[in-house]
């Protein structure tokens, strides 16, 4: 019982101090042992997500995306609660709320297991944490001059224009280096032409294309991405209430070009064929950017189309022949060369 005082006293101290720090936590009951056990539980969650965190306010931003997953927050305590109720549903706990308070002291103290049972949360970034210094103990010490040298300058070979979707990094598939590659990501790796006006898309090409002077854009699409997915099943041109459709309509030459030849295949095929449509869609939006043409033309900028698969884990390559394609002529002709297929 003395054990238990203990920690009761602790438990409130830490409490009023975690009320300060912006948690709030629901008061034990003295004569209840489990309902002890669980706000102590909560207790060592709270207390974990703020050693895990000094600035909270960073780290409980209102909309948070983890590894794929989005989690819209109002406030804080939202958060707590998610996190409580996985918590609360496991079922072992449940079991030691029925063992002696001892155990249960000793349990609930145990932190380490009470964080391998988060399963989430301060896991994920306990192990970004631990990526982050063996990259800095493996790779940046090891490669000290050149990360040095990146500190002061860049000059990367490649502006890569890849979809926003998580299995499609461009660094992981074609093992982009630090400083190898300007790297633009979007929802279906559109490429607006010119004259949609600004973009961020357009205004990084700007920046890499005329500041950093890269050698090469490579657009690179992918298998199953949702942004054309959207493209192809949107009903009307313009949907004010979707960013996502107002973005995708960017590509909506693609899915004219595809509604043109493909339309009587099966509609996941047809989206198949609209992923590489809309690569090279962009290529010919690129050259609306007279500062992009201009080099293009001159042979140093070069623009290529990239087509990763990852249902086979195939990569598809071409590279726009810029003699035989013109974005005035009626159609927007298209040639492409070097076109080579990795598998
Ligand atoms: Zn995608």
């Amino acid at each position: 019982m003395e054990t238990l005082n203990i920690v009761l006293s602790a438990f409130l101290r830490r409490h009023i101090h975690l009320r300060v720090r912006g948690y709030s936590l629901p008061h034990p009951k003295a004569d209840d042992t489990a309902s002890l056990v669980l706000s102590l539980s909560e207790l060592l969650m709270a207390a974990t997500l703020q050693s895990a965190s000094p600035r909270p306010s960073l780290y409980l931003p209102r909309t948070s995306t983890i590894f794929g997953s989005t989690l819209k927050f109002g406030e804080k305590e939202q958060t707590r609660l998610r996190l409580l109720a996985s918590f609360e549903n496991d079922t072992s706990l449940r079991l030691k709320a029925s063992r002696r308070p001892e155990e249960l002291t000793e349990d609930v103290l145990n932190k380490e297991e009470i964080r391998a049972k988060l399963g989430n949360g301060c896991n994920l970034f306990d192990e970004l944490k631990q990526r982050f210094l063996c990259f800095k103990k493996d790779i940046y010490l090891k490669n000290l001059e050149h990360y040095q040298n990146l500190a002061r300058n860049q000059a990367p070979k490649f502006v890569v224009i890849s979809c926003a979707d998580s299995r499609v990094c461009p660094s992981t598939i074609l093992g982009f280096k630090p400083g190898e590659a300007f790297t633009i990501r979007n929802v279906a790796n559109l490429v607006p032409p010119s004259e949609n006006g600004p973009s961020e898309t357009n205004a990084a090409l700007e920046f890499a294309v005329n500041s950093l002077e890269v050698e090469n854009i490579l657009v690179i699409g992918h298998s199953c991405c949702g942004g054309i997915h959207a493209l192809m099943s949107m009903q009307d041109e313009v949907d004010s209430r979707s960013f996502i459709k107002s973005w995708v309509i960017v590509g909506k030459n693609a899915k004219l070009k595809t509604k043109a030849v493909a339309s009587t295949l099966h509609f996941e095929q047809q989206c198949r064929h609209c992923e590489k449509e809309s690569i090279n869609c962009s290529l010919m939006n690129l050259l609306t950017y007279p500062w992009i043409e201009e080099k293009v033309s001159k042979g140093v900028l070069s623009l290529h189309g990239g087509y990763y698969d990852f249902a086979d884990c195939t990569f598809e390559k071409w590279t726009l022949d810029y003699k035989g394609s013109s974005v005035k002529d009626v159609g927007d002709r298209l040639s492409i060369k070097n076109r080579e297929y990795w598998h």
